[in-house]
């Protein structure tokens, strides 16, 4: 695996592969790798001839600083990871490489509505820093194929709404949630949980297969109350528990109204924040 830390050394490897005809697949996050990164990687490893992965705990998507400051960093097991997997190379820059004081990487995008519920809501400036990084990331890989999960919906749908403003070449590529056993799905900050803690993070997956069964029966608005307060009688914090139309991000009023529901959820237990979602309905 070759290891870049610096953007023109990276972007040369990368336009000799371009021009010998190599497909180039790019698969972006903050490191801390899990099994949910690997699946990305797989992905890619299957669909290109190169796989470019990014570690780069993003400053800008940061709306508090502690949060921030306890971002899990592991970058010996994740190199060990990524050799283990297969990945051909990787892109560790630090602050100054992916924001040059010289350039002006602010973006002006409008997401319409999108960046306006759940994670918009409670994340002030969340997705202009998502927005912004994935952006001068693409610009820097000029990837042919971008590797996302569904695990973070909003954050793909807002990915895929920028890629089309932008009329960007590059075909996103979501991949399906990776859960541990439990069904708790992997993420980079369940490591921050403590034993107790952690064995009450189930109860997320379980209020969203819950609701899933529930949509034959009940209206969007019940389910998600009965979810709230199924996880807070568990002893865990939702801050929402939100039915919405899958491509919009819109409420869904009535399930026969649309043919893509998804329940989208962020819980606090103790001061780990976890997000996790479930497609309800999808014809
Ligand atoms: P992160 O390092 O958390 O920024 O995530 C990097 C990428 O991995 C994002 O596209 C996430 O959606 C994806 N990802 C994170 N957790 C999972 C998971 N459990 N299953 C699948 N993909 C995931």
């Amino acid at each position: 695996m070759l290891l870049f830390k610096q953007v023109l050394p990276f972007q040369k490897h990368i336009s000799k592969l371009k021009k010998e005809g190599k497909k180039i697949g790019f698969v972006p996050t903050m490191g801390a790798l899990h099994q949910g990164h690997v699946s990305l990687i797989r992905q890619s490893l299957k669909d290109t001839d190169c796989t470019v992965s990014s570690i780069f705990v993003n400053p800008t998507q940061f709306n508090d600083p502690s949060d921030l400051q306890k971002y899990p960093r592991t970058p010996e097991k994740d190199l060990a990871e990524l050799l283990n997997t297969g990945n051909q190379v990787l892109f560790m820059p630090d602050v100054t490489e992916v924001y040059p004081p010289s350039k002006k990487l602010k973006l002006d995008l409008d997401f319409g509505y999108l960046d306006q519920p759940m994670e918009g809501a409670h994340r002030p400036g969340h997705f202009a820093g998502v927005a912004q990084v994935v952006k001068r990331l693409i610009e820097i890989v000029k990837p042919h194929y971008l590797y996302m999960g569904q695990k973070d919906f909003q954050q793909f749908t807002i990915i895929q709404h920028m890629l089309n403003e932008l009329k960007s070449p590059v075909k996103l590529i979501v991949c399906p949630i990776i859960r541990e056993s439990d069904g708790l799905a992997m993420s980079s900050r369940n490591v921050l949980l403590t034993p107790q803690q952690r064995s009450l993070a189930p109860a997320i997956h379980q209020a969203l297969q819950d609701a899933k069964m529930k949509i034959h029966a009940q209206f969007p608005r019940q389910i998600e109350a009965e979810a709230l307060s199924q996880l807070s009688a568990q002893g865990l914090q939702p801050e929402y528990f939100s039915i919405v139309e899958g491509r919009t991000l819109r409420p869904v009023e009535l399930f026969e109204e649309t043919d893509f529901a998804v329940a989208c959820t962020a819980v606090k237990i103790g001061n780990v924040r976890l997000i996790d979602n479930m497609i309800l309905k999808e014809e």
